[in-house]
């Protein structure tokens, strides 16, 4: 390997490539710190031409290639295995804002550049960029392309995939993949950027995304509801939808439990209510000549006129609507320092969202006594995170976790619904995506891996499972 190294060093430059076990540490585990890696080294490209050297390098040399970004992800799609002999390719030095066009409408980034960063590039020109979820400030837009990341804003906006209007990926052989387009409608055969958005950095490594712009935001009205019962919320969404059409931007979910974290977590919060299911409603428009103010108000108090909703609080200032926001977007933080959980990123059709997370939080309490359930999600999405927290004796009990995924995931299976909404599979969820899809589907999925990267030297063991020990590269 020393051989290898040399020639990634001359490419990249000294500090170009990390090698000191020390360096390594924060590249090495996922977020949660619930998977370690060890890999081989880190490489550092601050260029496309250099990422496309070092996987020509790692192509000659047999080295898989780990793509990382901000390393935020939840499903272990970016941490290395503890072989010790995949590379981290990180895009950490690849972060400059290429391009951004107010009449294109359009903000050209380098796949190493962090969301917050785009997105106050948009705001610098009056427009919006809609990506937006709790680890915004870390995440790298390449990390968002490659997981088709979601967030808060989807239910206007969409997420990921309906965002990106080109990409530029370097492919398994070392080859540059231009798919730059900034074109909003182009039927010129498939449509390829596609296949590498959500791939999860096993078909190849983004280095380049061209996103889609959108009207700046000029007003803002932002509401916590407490809920009557968890079964009210599809009716209060099919209420709101129709009264505040597409102003409504977010209509996130949150479960007492979920409070309870998040506000434990945080030296200080502001959340208007203290027990019972809670809605985080956002409008917003692009005119100021619009009575947002006056539209939610209306619809809120037909809401709890009807009884679905019990009360609710309008933020009357900036100040109050990032509080309430920094609940919602504390949960995650708040859940892993309640101690390691099981996680699940799951979506239905919204109409059987309620009566799944009360199936699935009987089977908790029935099956699995002492383990907590911590719910929140994107309702408007059909997304729910219900996640498991276990008790002590239940973290050392052998397959436990797996028994719990099996448990949830088989109701979310029978609702029609998918094991991941927006986390991805990562190598957290390998096995239960070959469980769970069909076989056409895996199949077809293999053959596109095989094609893209016949020697299975992209991010190999996420999203199918590795099967250069079974069936080598010819
Ligand atoms: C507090 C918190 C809240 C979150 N909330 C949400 C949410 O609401 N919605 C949501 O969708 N996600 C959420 N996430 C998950 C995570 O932030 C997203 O998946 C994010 O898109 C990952 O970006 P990243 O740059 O950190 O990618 P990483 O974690 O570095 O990588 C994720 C995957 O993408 C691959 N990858 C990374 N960069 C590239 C590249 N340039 N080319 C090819 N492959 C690449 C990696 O190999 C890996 O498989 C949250 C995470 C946290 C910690």
């Amino acid at each position: 390997m020393t051989v290898f190294l040399d020639a990634v060093t001359a490419v990249l430059g000294s500090n170009g490539l990390l090698t000191d076990p020390a360096d390594l540490v924060p590249y090495a585990s996922d977020w949660r710190g619930k998977i370690d890696g060890a890999p081989l080294a880190v490489a550092r490209p601050s260029s496309t031409a250099q990422v496309a050297a070092v996987v020509r390098l790692c192509l000659e040399h047999g080295v898989a290639i780990v793509p990382q970004g901000g390393n935020t992800g939840l499903a272990g799609g970016a941490t290395p295995d503890r072989s010790g002999t995949q590379l981290v390719v990180a895009l950490d030095r690849m972060t400059r804002i290429l391009d951004v066009d107010p009449i294109d409408n359009v903000i050209v980034v380098e796949a190493g550049c962090i969301l917050t960063t785009a997105q106050q590039a948009a705001t610098d020109i009056g427009r919006l960029l809609p990506l937006s979820f709790g680890a915004e400030g870390s995440a790298r837009v390449g990390g968002a392309v490659a997981t088709n990341a979601g967030g808060i804003n989807v239910l206007r906006y969409g997420n990921t995939r309906q965002l990106v209007l080109g990409i530029e990926v370097v492919l398994a052989d070392g080859h540059v993949l231009d798919l730059m387009s900034r074109l909003r409608k182009d039927n010129a055969g498939y449509d390829l950027k596609q296949l590498f958005i959500g791939s999860e950095g096993t078909l190849g490594i983004v280095t380049a995304v061209c996103l889609r712009l959108s009207p700046r935001i000029v007003q803002m009205q932002t509401a916590v509801l407490q809920m009557a019962s968890l079964g009210g919320v599809l009716n209060l969404y099919a209420m709101l939808s129709a009264d505040l059409g597409e102003f409504l931007s977010s209509f996130e979910l949150i479960s007492p439990q979920a409070r309870a974290l998040s506000v434990a977590h945080l030296p200080k919060s502001n959340w208007p209510f203290s027990d019972g299911w809670a809605v985080l409603v956002e409008v917003g428009s692009g005119s100021a000549h619009i009575d947002l103010g006056g539209l939610l108000e209306t619809a809120l108090a037909t809401a709890i006129e009807a009884g679905i909703v019990e009360d609710a609080v309008i933020a009357q200032s900036d100040a109050q609507r990032d509080a309430f926001w920094l609940v919602r977007e504390s949960i995650t933080e708040g859940e892993r320092a309640a101690g390691p959980s099981i996680k699940h990123d799951v979506s239905v059709p919204i109409s059987c969202l309620p009566a799944l997370i009360e199936a699935c939080e009987a089977d908790i309490i029935a099956t699995f006594p002492g383990a907590r359930a911590n719910v929140f999600g994107h309702v408007g999405d059909g997304n729910v995170h219900f996640n498991v927290i276990p008790s002590l004796e239940q973290r050392a009990e052998p397959g436990f976790e797996a028994r719990v995924n099996a448990c949830i995931h088989d109701r979310v299976a029978a609702a029609g619904g998918s094991i991941t909404a927006e986390h991805g599979v990562g190598q957290l969820r390998v096995q239960e995506l070959a469980h769970y899809k069909s076989p056409d589907v895996i199949k077809l999925m293999r053959q596109i891996k095989r094609a893209i990267d016949p020697r299975q030297a992209m991010n190999p063991g996420k999203v199918l499972a590795d099967e250069r020990a079974t069936n080598p590269p010819a």
